[in-house]
């Protein structure tokens, strides 16, 4: 197979060109295992909410009789397959964001209008539990890359923040401008993080606490996004917590400065 093809060629090539091909190999190997995992944790959660409307499918043909519990077993089908939903929508995205290329015809994104769209998508579970979700810091500021991915990232951390919240608090999305680079940061007042589980919480399908997750209805894949999309920009996230008080997570990403002349208009750019 491929191993014998690659011993054949080792000898002539000399020791830095071997060397190169083992590491090569070393990486493909890794990015190989890296893939069979995502497949196999794929497979996983693909199957979980299947099997859970398989089920209460079985257990709506039994209670025909009972039209209460047909209607309870419904709502959970109903919240099953949106999860489902969500959960086939995110593996696509993340998918479309593994190879971490950077973007090819980057833009200049309205961070204003960004935001604006992240809290608005997070109205409806913010107000059902009370939490007031507001912008702070500097406006005006615009960010060299993918409008979708941004929103995608920024819409990801606002809703962690208020999943991971109790009644009454506030999160607080707030940016400014450091040398080259803007920072967008959410700062919730929530549950916070463990340090020992810090590390952890951008790899794929990692949770803290899945009991707890299964009635918040995440996916596991939100923060992992966020990061290939900061990497896809040439930026990063990163993210301070104490267990108890909150989390903030703060997404760095290029900042695009107007041309001369263009300042002010640059709004209506796209
Ligand atoms: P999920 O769909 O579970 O929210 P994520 O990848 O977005 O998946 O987050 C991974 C885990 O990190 C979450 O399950 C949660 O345990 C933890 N987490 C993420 N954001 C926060 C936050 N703002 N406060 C507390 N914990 C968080």
């Amino acid at each position: 197979g491929a191993s014998r093809h690659v011993t054949a060629r080792v000898a002539p090539l000399g020791t830095r060109l071997a060397l190169a091909l083992v590491e090569d190999r070393t990486r493909e190997r890794r990015v190989e295992a890296v893939r069979r995992d995502f497949v196999a944790n794929v497979s996983h959660e693909l199957k979980t909410p299947v099997g859970a409307i398989r089920v209460l499918a079985d257990a709506v043909t039994e209670a025909s009789d009972d039209p209460e519990a047909v209607r309870r077993f419904s709502h959970r089908m109903i919240t099953e397959s949106e999860r489902l939903t969500e959960l086939v929508q995110q593996i696509i995205e993340l998918s479309r964001l593994q190879g971490d290329e950077p973007l090819e015809a980057p833009v200049a994104v309205d961070v204003d209008k960004v935001i604006a769209a992240a809290i608005d998508s997070s109205t409806v579970d913010a107000s059902a539990k009370g939490i007031n979700v507001v912008s702070a810091g500097t406006a005006g500021l615009h960010v060299f890359g993918n409008d979708e991915q941004v929103s995608t990232a920024v819409t990801n951390l606002v809703s962690n923040a208020v999943a991971y919240s109790d009644p009454g608090s506030t999160v607080t999305v707030s940016t400014r401008a450091t040398d080259g680079s803007v920072e967008i940061s959410v700062v919730d007042q929530g549950i916070g993080i463990p340090s020992t589980e810090i590390d952890r919480i951008f790899e794929r399908f990692y949770r803290v606490d899945p009991a707890r997750h299964r009635s918040t209805g995440g996916t596991g894949l939100g923060l992992s996004i966020v990061k290939h999309v900061a990497a896809t920009h040439g930026g990063e996230v990163k993210v301070w917590s104490q267990e108890g008080q909150g989390s903030t997570f703060t997404l760095t990403l290029p900042q695009h400065l107007p041309t001369a002349g263009q300042s002010g208009t640059s709004k209506e750019e796209r």
